[in-house]
């Protein structure tokens, strides 16, 4: 790694460590990354996401912004459109639902990994920390969404276009596709979490909210009561995905 990018690296987990104390027990094996070393401070915030179903136009502008963002791999995106069909013939229909990664409060996939790689932050944010994951992917096995992605390495026309050359700002790591810092690793949905400023604050909304010119995708504070995502809740009948599972999911889709 660069030492540019090192110091970009040890500035960006300063700021996203909002509250990290305690979240490294479990990885006490390796060295403390310098997340660990960032003062705690208390929690402030549940992010999560109101997706309404009846404002989606299945035009998936949500899933190329958060390529266009994050930079993903050939073939592999966090925010898949999915599509389905419901009822019984002849009363059959289709419908589509954007799935981000949920960031539940009781992520399956943490407690999968073998090598303690998935973090939940006390924001709600849970993210894979590509320094600890050694590709195992039992949290792409154990999440009941199928959110993670695995990195194969594989980049668009690398060395042909200025794709492969723009780093990702993912994590604020600032890799370079065809650095291969996450080829054979894990990755996902991290709310654009290099989009929030040094007081765990969104300076900008994450890409695929920004993006949805029908504003299907609302982001904000779960836990703020007065808050745009409370108040839909309180008014409009809403789901989230696979109950049954008791992973408790921080996105919920307004029907
Ligand atoms: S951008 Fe908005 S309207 Fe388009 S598919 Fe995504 S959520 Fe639906
Ligand atoms: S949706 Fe899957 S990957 Fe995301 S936090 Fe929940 S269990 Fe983990
Ligand atoms: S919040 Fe960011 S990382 Fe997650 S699906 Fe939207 S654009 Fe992608």
């Amino acid at each position: 790694m660069s030492e540019t990018t090192t110091t970009e690296r040890k500035q960006f987990l300063k700021v996203a460590a909002v509250g990290l104390a305690g979240l490294l027990a479990g990885s006490a094996a390796r060295p403390a990354p310098a997340r660990a070393q960032a003062e705690p401070t208390p929690k402030k915030h549940r992010w999560g996401m109101v997706i309404d179903l009846q404002r989606c136009v299945l035009c998936r502008a949500c899933t190329i912004s958060c390529k266009q963002e994050n930079k993903t791999p050939p073939g592999k995106s966090y925010n898949p459109v999915l599509e389905e069909e419901v009822g019984e013939y002849p009363q059959v229909r289709r419908q589509w639902f954007p799935r981000p990664c949920m960031h539940c409060a009781n992520p399956a996939c943490l407690k999968a990994c073998p090598n303690h790689a998935i973090k939940k932050r006390p924001d709600g944010i849970v993210y894979i920390d590509p320094e600890l994951c050694e590709g195992a992917k039992a949290c792409i096995d154990a999440c009941p969404y199928k959110v993670p992605v695995f990195d194969e390495g594989e980049v668009y026309h690398e060395g042909q276009s200025a794709w492969s050359e723009v780093a990702s700002p993912e994590l604020g790591l600032m890799y370079k596709p065809g650095d291969r810092n996450w080829e054979e690793k894990a990755r996902k949905c991290t709310f654009c979490l290099h989009k929030q400023d040094e007081n765990g604050e969104y300076a900008d909304l994450p890409a695929c909210a920004k993006t949805c010119m029908g504003r299907a995708i609302r982001f904000g504070d779960l836990d703020d009561p007065d808050g745009e995502l409370q108040q839909l809740l309180k008014t409009r009948k809403w789901m989230r995905l696979k109950e049954e599972a008791g992973t408790e999911p921080n996105v919920y889709y307004l029907v």
